[in-house]
């Protein structure tokens, strides 16, 4: 008779289902570079690799008074950003909410919305006393706009398409800053504004500007994206707008596209297609759904899901709480793998107090690898994506630094040691070459360091 498996024996199934073998890796890295290549030969393929039209790097002596505007999923923020010169900078800012209806109702409104904030801003922080405006005194403002725009200079972008949840009429196919700035003229602040750009493009300015390493940045938050640096020159589908080939350009990647549609490079199992194919955009962003912290939770819950269908998990316990989709976030994944204690107290919390289950040490030890392997699996892909960055730009030999910012980097732990454990797999010894940090405020301060470069332009 077939003895019964025991959790360590379910574990070795996914370990070989989720482990990522260092040629695998090298693999997807030669893949990814050419995917990166091609989106910078051709306009409107899968990896769009977007022209910023932010040139070069900041020198870190960019001084003055910067607005910076924060569109962000959940929040309007509005920064006051004082750069000092010298890599330093100072900031104030206010965060206002923004309702379920404002981010559905007309995007001429939404507008509206964050002029009156940025007014209100204004008059509290700038109205008296040290932050006074000048009379004649006009601020620059850069806007980050985190939703993929195609632009055609720094201050213009086109809404392909809103993502996040966002679903404002009369904007899609638009200028939003066209858009805002009919807005901002009904205030008639002393405000301009100088740049709309995206948060990758903000954080990739904003880590340079205190950390001239820097080559390179990713976010990793509820979606994943990079943005670089890179060599006008190398981007053959820009050739036509006669700009100095010899000039610097910064990229944003949209690399969370990598591979959609076709799934031939990455290895996806089962839950990952199951992730996809309930997904509202089934196909597309194939490479974000094994990384970002929008899916790890999810991916998580769906193997939970098919032991308990299985008949190996909480049998005589009713799961219904645990077989919703998207309920299981992936803080739980964090909080699960730092668990200090020996019972693993902060597991047992997790699936009493959330889902009404009760666990036995052994589910426990298995939940924990488990988010260990899925945690691992994503810090090893984004390797793969810096990795192919670092090839295609030569900086394997020099090193340089890679500023990230986002929950899943800021909080998840060992997240950024296993992305190191990932480039070294990749490259070997000189995979020490490449480190990543935490970046400074992209939305914020690197919107303002962008403005301040924009204003220094003209
Ligand atoms: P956004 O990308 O929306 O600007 P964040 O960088 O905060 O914002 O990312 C939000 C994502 O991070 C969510 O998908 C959430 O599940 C995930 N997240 C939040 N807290 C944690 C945590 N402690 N560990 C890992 N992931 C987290």
């Amino acid at each position: 008779h077939a003895t019964k498996k025991t959790m360590a024996d379910h574990l070795r199934k996914y370990e070989s289902l989720f482990t990522l073998t260092p040629q695998r890796m090298r693999m997807i890295v030669e893949a990814f570079t050419e995917t990166l290549e091609l989106g910078l030969n051709k306009p409107n393929q899968i990896v769009p690799m977007i022209p910023t039209f932010v040139f070069g790097w900041p020198t870190g002596e960019e001084k003055g008074d910067f607005l910076a505007l924060d569109l962000g999923g959940t929040n309007l923020r509005v920064c006051l950003v004082t750069l000092q010169g010298e890599g330093k900078f100072e900031i104030t800012q206010t965060k206002y909410r923004l309702t379920e209806d404002q981010k559905q109702d007309d995007g001429q409104k939404l507008f509206d919305f964050c002029a009156e904030c940025l007014n209100t801003f204004v008059e509290t922080n700038m109205g008296e006393g040290e932050g006074q405006l000048k009379p004649g005194q006009c601020l620059p403002l850069g806007f980050t706009f985190s939703y993929p725009c195609s632009q055609e200079r720094i201050d213009h972008g086109e809404l392909i398409r809103w993502t996040k949840g966002f679903g404002a009429g009369n904007t899609e196919g638009r200028d939003v800053a066209a858009m805002f700035k009919k807005s901002l003229e009904k205030f008639q602040l002393p405000i301009q504004l100088t740049a709309l750009i995206n948060d990758t493009t903000g954080t990739l300015i904003a880590s340079h500007y205190v950390n001239p390493r820097t080559k390179i940045a990713v976010i990793f938050g509820t979606g994943c994206n990079a943005a670089y640096m890179e060599h006008v020159k190398d981007v053959p589908k820009i050739e036509n707008l006669g700009i100095d080939p010899a000039a610097e350009m910064a990229i944003n990647c949209e690399w969370g596209a990598f591979d959609s549609f076709e799934h031939e490079h990455l290895p996806r199992t089962k839950y990952d297609t199951i992730v996809d194919d309930t997904s509202n955009k089934p196909g597309e962003q194939a490479f974000e759904k094994l990384i970002s912290g929008r899916y790890l939770g999810e991916i998580l819950r769906l193997v939970l899901c098919e032991l308990i269908d299985e008949g190996v998990l909480f049998l005589g316990q009713n799961t219904y709480k645990l077989e919703r989709p998207y309920i299981f976030d992936t803080a739980f994944l964090s909080l699960m793998e730092s668990d200090p204690t020996d019972e693993l107290l902060m597991v047992i919390g997790i699936f009493t107090h959330f889902f009404a289950l009760e666990t036995t040490l052994a589910e426990r030890q298995f939940f924990r690898a488990l988010a260990k392997l899925i945690g691992r699996r994503a810090a090893r892909l984004s390797a793969c994506g810096i990795a192919a960055i670092v090839s295609k730009m030569g900086y394997l030999e020099e090193g340089c630094s890679v500023g990230a910012d986002g929950s899943l980097y800021n909080k998840y732990p060992g997240f950024a040691d296993r992305v190191h454990e990932g480039l070294q797999d990749i490259f070997g010894d000189k995979g020490r070459n490449i480190i990543t940090h935490h970046a400074e405020d992209g939305s914020g301060v690197g919107s303002a360091i962008i403005a301040a470069m924009t204003k220094n332009r003209k």
